[in-house]
């Protein structure tokens, strides 16, 4: 690993779901523009972003996470909801319904409809999900490099026991999360197509050049853990030179947005920071929790408080920086190559 220490401009490589990893990225972009710090200032992100949410719907593809990344950063967000675009109407939406279209459940906003236009239009024309993301950033400029985890086709899907007679039956994520607001207990969890699937160009490189990786508090089951799924992505962790630091998603022992509790109670893991921490315990080096929250127990894993709640601009870019700060302190600390 090159040394940090130089102005040499940091890599830094993150791995994201959708609203957390997205709101947490634009803190880290923040913090790095306004960083004294040269190599801070210059910095280079990557992001491998979660693509198992991703559903075919009316025959758009549609990858929410990617979508929610490359609005929030580039501008485009519905900053309330934390997902879709601003100033959003749903023409289309409503004319769908008329015609008995479903599903009502899944919101696709005229402006959105463009970008799955887009992406669906380019996948039939055989593109790679890279290539349409790249195209796609060239309007949104998010700042940062945004790369698929897999160009492969991998969707989380979920096994739900109220079918009848308490067999389970089988619903695509987005269904169980949006339509259910995962109130039915999940008894499985399971990233069809994730062992099959190759990371996409650029993945492995950006793990193994970073300088820092860090880890939004994103979902650690099927945001962060369905990314882990891909072959060779959690080896590349572990093998990374770099400090691997992450921000805990879950704060006073529940996830701040969200339902991500039902997600690890459906892999039998407790909500807590430090379990959160334990999915991750082959290749963390730092973790950042809050006040309130116990710390993992594991020798060799530094655990810093912070103020975790990203609650506005200026407390996710301190967040952020903190990420920072922890992973370039422990990156000093290892003997020099
Ligand atoms: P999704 O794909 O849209 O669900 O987004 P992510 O997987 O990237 O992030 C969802 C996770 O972000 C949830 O599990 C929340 O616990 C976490 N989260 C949301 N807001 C905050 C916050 O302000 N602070 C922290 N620490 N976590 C947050
Ligand atoms: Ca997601």
């Amino acid at each position: 690993m090159a040394p940090v220490s130089d102005s040499r401009p940091l890599q830094i490589t993150a791995l994201a779901g959708g609203v957390g990893g997205a709101r947490f990225l634009r803190g880290l972009l923040a913090h790095l523009r306004s960083a004294e710090d040269p190599a801070r200032r210059d910095a280079r992100v990557t992001v491998v972003v979660n693509t198992a949410d991703d559903v075919t719907l009316h025959g758009l593809r549609i990858s929410p996470d990617l979508d929610s990344v490359m609005y929030t950063l580039g501008g485009g967000i519905d900053e309330a909801r934390g997902w879709g675009r601003a100033q959003e109407s749903y023409g289309v939406a409503g004319e769908l319904a008329a015609h008995g279209e479903g599903p009502s459940w899944f919101t696709l906003g005229d402006k959105d409809i463009a970008t799955h236009v887009i992406r669906t239009r380019m996948l039939a024309e055989g593109a790679t999900l890279s290539e349409v993301t790249a195209r796609l950033c060239e309007r949104w400029q998010p700042g940062a490099r945004l790369l698929p985890m897999t160009d492969d086709r991998v969707e989380t899907h979920v096994d739900l026991a109220d079918g009848p007679g308490g067999a389970t039956r089988r619903v695509h994520f987005q269904e169980w999360w949006v339509r259910l607001h995962a109130a039915v207990p999940a008894v499985r969890i399971e990233a069809v197509g994730a062992a099959a699937s190759r990371p996409a160009p650029g993945v492995l490189e950006a793990l193994r050049e970073a300088d820092v990786v860090v880890l939004p508090p994103s979902n650690p089951v099927v945001s962060i853990g369905t990314v882990l799924q891909v072959p060779g992505i959690r080896d590349a962790l572990v093998a990374a030179p770099a400090p691997v630091v992450g921000v805990s998603p879950v704060v006073a022992g529940a996830p701040v947005r969200g339902m991500a509790d039902a997600c690890l109670s459906a892999i039998g893991v407790p909500t807590t920071a430090a379990a959160v921490a334990g999915l991750y315990d082959d290749f963390l080096d730092g973790w950042l929790i809050a006040e309130e929250d116990e710390p993992p127990r594991r020798p060799g894993l530094v655990v810093r408080r912070r103020p975790l709640l990203m609650s506005s601009p200026r407390a996710t870019a301190d967040l952020a920086g903190a990420a920072l700060d922890l992973a370039l302190e422990l990156d000093r600390k290892e003997p020099a190559a």
